[in-house]
């Protein structure tokens, strides 16, 4: 481990499936503490990183750590939750074989293309965990790099512990996503709005190759740089592709069917992203870069609960088509590669983007026919679902608990005219299957979730942690979103929805 020297106060200064590695992988020492480290991005050309170590920090501290994770990494858990990890999570020590570096990117905020890269965090390396699976660990808010532009590289800690929370529960429900580590804190100030404790998020992926990063080599690279990212990206994440006729179309392919997959997952479980950039869109599938995202409580495909969203590009119900439109970013960035003949290049692209809607369409059908019930097929399904979605946006009903409460052989007493109609029409679709009414709600029970991490408990829980250092409601929280299918007695109160008279949720940019 190699320390590094805190130089005073820095913020002045300003259950993914076994893939076979196809990246080049040298015999790797084990470290203490279990890190074993590999570099293949660093073996791209060099423009897509500049080296760079974190900032030390003043007073290194253990927020949070993520026990469980550590161990399905293959890492020394016991040694990590400890002055020692603390040192590494907050960005003073080097743990051995790890290689910093700041990663280059560009990207559409917005819809405006801009020139970024890591600003404010650092990729340690990639660790191998005991399955042969690669993990990127990345410390984000660990102060300046060469591309911080006017930003100190730093995060706060309420931002941090958030992202934790709520990329800890997409991981339990099922979703692809990046991993939270460890929450550091650093003993120092961040100047925001007002000042604000600092802190250090562990984040791990199966990679940080964003669209922003195909769109920098396009706009930066030669032909040669552009190819290289490709191919790497391409052996990385989708070894399947091993020998493709045209490699850069089955990447291309690849990433268009894993984000249509990802973002009807997020609409199943009403989950909004809040600032989908093409540098937040990450070519392994998973969600990544969570800022003021948040779940969706009242039914209606315009929620937005960013700040800055102030046209609703990034609502609810627009997430599969700026998807696609990111995607068309992401073919146009691959271009010179799909064909030398720019106008077949340009049919292949549009044929490829042209399956978005089709697979995300199927693979949301797929995710609301479980949620209703529905083990077969029958062609008034989509209406059948439409309909009830529907009425959930007529009366205002709590999109989570309106389709965990669905019972086939129970309609609620209070119930609207509406919704006994529509209810009696479910129950003659179902009475269309062979399975009994029992297996109906079993399948339900297990694609319907009871427990989201609601934006009031979110808050109250961060609120505990920043304000008042008490860590014990975003303890039960992290527990209750372990399990969101199971409804217990313990778990009630997170099952209810936002109190009446609540106001509008709103989040700002996790910065
Ligand atoms: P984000 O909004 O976190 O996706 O970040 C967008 C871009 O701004 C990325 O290039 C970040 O590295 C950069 N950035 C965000 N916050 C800071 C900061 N405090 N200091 C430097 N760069 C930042
Ligand atoms: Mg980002």
């Amino acid at each position: 481990m190699r320390l590094l020297k805190n130089h005073g106060s820095a913020s002045a200064r300003g259950e993914s499936p076994l893939k076979k590695d196809m990246l080049e992988n040298p015999t790797l020492d084990l470290h203490p503490a279990g890190w074993r480290f590999d570099h293949s991005y660093k073996r791209l050309p060099e423009i897509f990183y500049s080296e760079a170590n974190p900032v030390a920090v003043r007073e290194p501290g253990l927020a949070i750590f993520n026990d469980a994770l550590a161990r399905t990494l293959g890492l020394d858990a016991d040694r990590l939750d400890s002055s020692e990890g603390a040192a590494i999570f907050a960005g003073n020590a080097i743990p051995d074989g790890a290689s910093p570096i700041a990663q280059a990117y560009a990207g559409h905020q917005f819809g405006h293309f801009t020139m970024l890269g890591d600003g404010r965090a650092i990729l340690l390396g990639e660790h191998l965990a005991p399955d042969g699976c690669r993990f990127d660990i990345q410390l984000k808010g660990s102060g300046r790099t060469p591309f911080s532009r006017r930003g100190d590289g730093r995060a706060t800690l309420g931002p941090m512990l958030r992202e934790y929370i709520i990329s800890e529960a997409m991981h339990a429900l099922g979703i692809p996503t990046t991993r939270s580590l460890a929450v550091a804190t650093t003993g120092e100030g961040v100047i925001r709005e007002t000042e604000l404790p600092g802190a250090v998020l562990t984040r791990v992926a199966a990679s940080h190759i964003r669209v922003g990063t195909f769109e920098f080599a396009a706009a930066r690279g030669g032909l040669e740089e552009l190819r290289a990212l490709a191919e790497h990206t391409r052996l990385r994440h989708f070894p399947e592709t091993a020998d493709a006729e045209n490699p850069a179309l089955a990447l291309l392919e690849g990433v268009i069917e894993l984000q249509s997959a990802l973002i009807a997952q997020w609409v199943l479980v009403g989950f909004i992203h809040g600032v989908m950039n093409t540098d937040n869109m990450a070519l392994s599938g998973e969600t990544i870069d969570y800022g003021p995202c948040a779940f969706m409580d009242v039914y209606d495909p315009t929620t937005v609960f960013s700040s800055i969203d102030r046209q609703g590009r990034y609502a609810y119900g627009n997430q599969a088509a700026i998807a696609q439109w990111n995607l068309t970013r992401l073919a146009e960035s691959l271009l010179p590669l799909l064909n030398p003949d720019e106008s077949h290049a340009v049919e292949l692209a549009q044929e490829a983007l042209a399956k978005f809607s089709v697979r995300f369409e199927f693979h949301w059908l797929e995710g609301m026919k479980k949620k209703i019930g529905l083990f077969t097929n029958e062609s008034g399904d989509v209406e059948l679902i439409k309909s009830l979605l529907e009425w959930m946006q007529r009366t205002r009903a709590d999109y989570t608990n309106a389709l965990r409460d669905l019972d086939p052989q129970c309609v609620p007493t209070n119930a609207d005219a509406d919704f006994c109609e529509w209810h009696a029409q479910w129950l003659s679709r179902l009475s269309l299957q062979p399975q009994s009414l029992v297996e109906a709600k079993k399948l339900m029970q297990r694609h319907n979730p009871a427990i989201i991490p609601r934006n009031h408990k979110v808050e109250e829980a961060l609120d505990a942690a920043v304000e008042r250092g008490d860590y014990a409601p975003l303890k039960r929280l992290l527990a209750a979103i372990s399990k969101p299918y199971d409804e217990t007695t313990a778990n009630a109160d997170f099952r209810l929805p936002r109190p009446v008279g609540a106001s509008e949720y709103r989040t700002f940019c996790g910065t």
